[in-house]
């Protein structure tokens, strides 16, 4: 069976006047369908045809990885965010994020930070690296399972992310993601 794009957890417009609809239309349903289209493309007669997305990603290298990948972070992040979100976690969360940043603000520091700092195209991550919750940075199509790391939470920072809403303002739209869209409750389901 064929990749198939997932549906976005929300509408188009449900994350305004944060990240608009127009982007979600240019980002959701051109470059991610896109990623999901050249990995049909890349499969199709191979090896790698009927196999999961997370086999694939684990596999491949070059220009199969970085289309598998991508549909994967990108799945991963619709979902890291949600309408109404950000802000400090609550409950369970709330520990683990204190007990390895100190604070949600020491979280939120690292994690700004990291988001800003990847160079070009890229993602920023909260992991669970097996000893306890980190940041992680990762360029490109990168990401934390091909490093022994099971995420959390993920930030796009390739310029799609954020050009339409944001232009090149890269930390304002970083500031956004954590204050009015960051969904902690996909954390605490990550992490069950
Ligand atoms: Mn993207």
């Amino acid at each position: 069976m064929a990749f198939e794009l997932p549906a976005l957890p929300y509408a188009l417009d449900a994350l305004a006047p944060h990240i608009s609809q127009e982007t979600l239309e240019f980002h959701y349903g051109k470059h991610h369908q896109t990623y999901v289209t050249n990995l049909n493309n890349l499969t199709a007669g191979t090896d790698h045809e009927g196999a999961t997305l997370d086999d694939v990603i684990m596999a491949a290298d070059g220009g199969l990885f970085n289309n598998a990948a991508q549909v994967w972070n990108h799945t991963f992040y619709w979902n890291s965010m949600k309408p109404g979100g950000g802000g400090a976690p609550s409950g369970e969360v709330a520990d683990r994020v204190n007990a390895a940043f100190g604070s949600y603000d020491g979280f939120a520091t690292k994690f700004a930070e990291a988001a800003t700092t990847q160079f070009g195209s890229g993602w920023a991550w909260l992991v669970d690296a097996g000893s306890g919750l980190e940041i992680m940075k990762t360029g490109n199509a990168d990401l934390p399972m091909k490093h022994g790391a099971k995420a959390l939470l993920t930030i796009d920072v390739w310029e799609h992310a954020y050009y339409i809403d944001f232009r090149n303002a890269r930390p304002n739209y970083i500031k956004t993601y954590l204050e009015h869209l960051l969904n902690w409750d996909f954390v605490a389901a990550n992490l069950d």
